[in-house]
This record gives structure tokens, C-alpha cells and sequence, in this order.
């Protein structure tokens, strides 16, 4: 069967891509090719910011109403295709159906905040700010915008953006993973379907030429990027020299911190969900359990291999799991395979007991990017294995002696996105939620990813901006707030 070419959605029609440069996306749990991706020119992302320059003037002259009743429409679409979204997303991507449900959910959730712009984009006003005058604070609108996308969230992270973008009256530019365009592209006939004006939304494929592409333009007034932190880095500081906005969402090695207090069985249970949903590819999942006391540590490390064990790994779309809730999938690619297994031997050359060993799951398979649950106990805090966001499967076991050890070894690590606590006692969870240098903490929640109307992002090499993602945070990255000092001489 011919492999369909993903188009461009420009000014509002889709075009096909002049590029010469195109990539198969494959799905990591068969290996079979289901689409070709365009790796878009600069030419092409041109077009993209001058259709979203374009549209800008009607666009934020619009009532914030009608701007916001196109984003009800796009929800309810969102809603009817629910599980189509869904398969989508697993099959470009990999990860179980009910996390691809849970990510098209979570993508919708962000819709609907931004539907209640008309309330959230309301300025302040100080009368009488000084003798006859008044102070104002208004936000307006800046022009067009860009992001650039992980391929771990296909669907949910652009939206974490653009919804808000264009409730409070911008236009937008967003480039996809090439690893995952399929969502995306599904979106951008939705938005197409309800009626947002041509230029509004704009979609480009491609990969770093196209994002470095955006980056670098002089058309846009700011970039929202997701990924590694290496390349978040250098996002901003393009960005910097560009005169332009940034948000640069990076890397991630999350912690659980076990106290001996707190409730084995739901913890473990809850651990590994965290640890193997999505293959371990998730920017919140947890890759570093850190058990408080001896004993403890002990009786973790032998419950957690043992219910590592019973995860099962399988092509997420094969019925006779697809509804399982603990499926793990395959990792993305053959490349990130090969990464994660160097890191299981780097782990075992550094001195760390391999106490549970997934690399024979994967490699007995024809088809597919797949690795068992990995197990590593006997880690110490300067090993590469704890140090490296693998972005797999793997799991390191630490140890400390008490929870001011613990939370020593979370702030020493260089990325600081998200944290958890388990434990029964308010005193070391208060203490864990103060001191913890993490953006994101949980408190017996193994996976403490924000809901949509709340601030997501994390902190040190985990966010390189000020400006987190969703909810009212990124209002103040899409708008201006000019302030106005206003006064009247009364008439004669
Ligand atoms: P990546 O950095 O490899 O790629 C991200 C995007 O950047 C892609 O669209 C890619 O085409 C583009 N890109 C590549 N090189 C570029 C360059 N030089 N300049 C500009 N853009 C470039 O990341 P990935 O592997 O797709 O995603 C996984 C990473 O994302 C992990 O590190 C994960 O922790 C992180 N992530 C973080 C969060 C968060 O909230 N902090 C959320 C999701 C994913």
C-alpha cells in the first residue's frame, strides 16, 4: 500500500513540501513504515511566518469571544475524535492506549482553559494612582509565534501552547518531532475543519533546519520549544540574540524519595507506573528511586524488581493487550535502543548491581524497539547511570540515611523538573515541598504532572526561561502587559 506524504498546513490550505528531503515515520512497535515526512526548507518556513504575519491584524482585532468560540469548536471536535487521536498517537509513538488516552485528554483540558480567556486575559486598573490619575494594566497581543515539539507528547505539548496563543489574539507557527507529525497533522485538519481565519495556525514539518529555521526569524516575536536541554540552550540563546520571547522546556531525571514510613504495596505499585509508562520516555517519569534507611532501601529494592517483573511489554496495539493497564511499549527508535543499552553497560562497568536485566526482552523480537523493565541497585549519586537522563526503562536505586540525605542527592542533580515524596508524615512532606530544587513535586503521586490549568515546568537545567507552560503562566508569555497612566483635564 502507497505511504502517504505528510502535507504543510500554510495560510490555510495544506501544501505539499518542495523539499527533496523526506523521512519515513515509522511505528516503533512494528517497524513498518506508515508515513513519509517532509524535512521542510527555510523557504518553506518563510511562507509559514509571513501567512501567520499576515493573519495577525484581523486576528487580535477580533472579539476574544468569537476567538474563543472557534477553540470551543476545536474542542468539541477534539472530543468526537477522541480515540482516533488516540490510536494516532500510539502509533506513531509507541506508548499504551491508555496513555495516548490520558494525552489527548490532557491536550483537550488545555483547550478548554484557554477558553476562558475573556475572564483570564482581563487587565487591572488603579484609580486614583496618583492626583487625577489613573493606572492600567492591559495585555495585548504580540504578533506570531513558533514552537518546536518533542517527540515524546506528539499531541499534548503543542497544546500546552498554541490554544493560548490564540485566545489571547496571536498567530502561530509549530513544527512537530519528525519523529511523531502524524497528531499533529490530524489537528491541523481539525483546525482547518472549524473555520480558525487562513494564517492563524500554520503546521511545517521538518526537523532542525526547519526549527533552527524559526529560531533565527525576524518574523516571529517568540519561540516555545520542548526537548533535550541541549538543545534548549541553544534555542535561547538564539532566541537572545534574535530579540525574541522564549520558553525552552529541557531534560529530566525525576526522583522518588521513599521514606521508611511510608505505604509499601500502593508505593511500589505506584512507582512502577511511573517508571515504565511510556516506556520510561515520559519528561515527568520517574528514572531514580532514592530509599530512606537500610531496611527500607532492602525490602524496595526486592519488592520493586519483583513488581517490575510483571509489567507487560508488547506492541501496544496488539488487542490482546490494548486495554491492559500496565503495557509497556517499545522505546521511539532503533538509535534511542542503542543509547539505552550503552547506558546498561555503562552502568554495569561503573560498579552497580544489575538487579533486574530487560535487554533480552527486546532483542528475541523481529519488529519493534523494545526493552524489558532495567533494574540497577547499589547506584551512587556521581554514577553516569544517575547522572544521564537514559529516557528508557531503566531504573536506578540509591540509598540515604535520612530524608536531608535524599533531598541532597535531588538537588545535587543537575535537572530539577520533577520530584516525589512517599510518605505519611506532613512533616516530611512540608520539609520535601520547601527544600526540594524541583519545579514540579508530588506527595504520594509518583507521576506529580500539573493539570491543565496549572503552571507546568520544572527548574535549573530543566527549564531555561522564567515562563512555565499552560494555564495563566503562559498568558504573560503571549501577551504584553502595558501599563497605562491615564489622565483628563476637566473642561473649563
Ligand atoms: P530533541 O531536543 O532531540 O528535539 C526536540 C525538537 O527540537 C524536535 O522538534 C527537533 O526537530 C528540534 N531540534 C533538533 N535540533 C535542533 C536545533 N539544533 N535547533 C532547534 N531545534 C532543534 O528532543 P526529543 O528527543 O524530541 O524529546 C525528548 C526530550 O524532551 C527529553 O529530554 C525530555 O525530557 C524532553 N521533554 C521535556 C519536557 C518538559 O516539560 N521539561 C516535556 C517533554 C519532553
Amino acid at each position: 500500500m502507497p505511504v502517504e506524504q505528510l502535507q504543510n498546513y500554510i495560510g490555510g490550505r495544506f501544501v505539499r513540501s518542495s523539499s527533496r528531503e523526506i523521512l519515513g515515520v515509522e511505528n516503533p512497535g512494528t517497524g513498518e513504515t506508515i508515513a513519509r515526512v517532509p524535512l521542510s526548507t527555510p523557504d518553506e518556513v518563510d511562507r509559514a511566518v509571513a501567512a501567520a504575519n499576515e493573519a495577525f491584524p484581523d486576528w487580535s482585532a477580533t472579539p476574544v469571544a468569537r476567538r474563543c468560540e472557534l477553540l470551543f469548536k476545536l474542542a468539541d471536535r477534539i472530543r468526537d475524535e477522541a480515540e482516533n487521536l488516540a490510536r494516532l498517537v500510539t502509533t506513531e509513538n509507541g506508548k499504551s492506549l491508555p496513555d495516548s488516552r490520558a494525552e489527548v485528554k490532557r491536550a483537550l483540558e488545555n483547550t478548554e482553559v484557554a477558553c476562558g480567556m475573556p475572564v483570564l486575559q482581563q487587565g487591572d486598573k488603579l484609580v486614583g494612582a496618583a492626583a487625577e490619575i489613573d493606572g492600567e494594566v492591559i495585555r495585548v497581543p504580540l504578533g506570531a509565534f513558533g514552537m518546536i515539539a518533542p517527540f515524546n507528547f506528539p499531541m499534548m505539548v503543542p497544546f500546552w501552547f498554541f490554544p493560548y496563543a490564540l485566545a489571547t489574539g496571536n498567530t502561530y507557527v509549530v513544527k512537530p518531532s519528525e519523529q511523531v507529525p502524524l497528531s499533529m497533522g490530524r489537528v491541523a485538519e481539525l483546525v482547518h475543519e472549524v473555520g480558525f481565519p487562513p494564517g492563524v495556525f500554520n503546521l511545517v514539518h521538518g526537523d532542525r533546519v526547519a526549527a533552527e529555521r524559526l529560531t533565527e526569524h525576524p518574523g516571529l516575536e517568540g519561540i516555545s520549544f520542548v526537548g533535550t536541554s541541549r538543545v534548549g540552550r541553544l534555542v535561547a540563546m538564539k532566541c537572545v540574540e534574535t530579540g525574541k520571547r522564549f520558553q525552552a522546556l529541557g531534560s529530566a531525571k525525576n526522583h522518588l524519595v521513599a521514606m521508611p514510613d511510608a505505604k509499601m504495596e500502593p508505593m511500589i505499585r505506584n512507582m512502577v507506573t511511573s517508571c515504565y509508562g511510556c516506556a520510561g520516555q515520559r519528561c515527568m517519569a520517574s528514572s531514580a528511586i532514592v530509599a530512606v534507611g537500610e531496611a527500607n532501601y532492602r525490602q524496595i529494592c526486592e519488592r520493586f524488581v519483583e513488581a517490575s517483573k510483571e509489567v507487560i511489554v508488547a506492541d501496544p496495539l496488539d488487542p490482546a493487550v490494548a486495554d491492559e493497564p500496565m503495557v509497556m511499549g517499545p522505546v521511539i527508535s532503533a538509535k534511542a535502543r542503542r543509547f539505552i543499552l550503552d547506558m546498561i553497560q555503562r552502568g554495569i562497568d561503573e560498579g552497580a548491581t544489575l538487579a533486574l536485566d530487560g535487554r533480552e526482552e527486546g532483542s528475541g523480537r523481529q519488529k519493534g524497539h523494545f526493552l524489558g523493565p532495567t533494574v540497577f541497585t547499589d547506584v551512587k549519586p556521581g554514577m553516569k547511570i544517575h547522572q544521564t537522563e537514559i529516557f528508557g526503562p531503566v531504573v536506578v536505586i540509591l540509598k540515604a540515611d535520612s530524608l536531608d540525605g535524599a533531598i541532597r542527592i535531588v538537588n545535587e542533580h543537575e535537572y530539577g523538573n520533577g520530584a516525589s515524596v512517599y510518605t505519611q508524615n506532613g512533616h516530611y512532606a512540608r520539609r520535601f515541598k520547601l527544600e526540594t530544587l524541583c519545579g514540579m513535586i508530588g506527595v504520594n503521586v509518583g507521576i506529580p504532572a500539573p493539570v491543565a490549568p496549572l503552571p507546568f515546568g520544572g527548574m535549573k537545567t530543566s527549564l531555561l526561561a522564567d515562563i512555565k507552560a499552560q494555564g495563566r503562566a503562559v498568558i504573560d508569555f503571549y501577551t504584553d502587559r502595558r501599563i497605562v497612566t491615564e489622565r483628563y483635564w476637566p473642561e473649563e
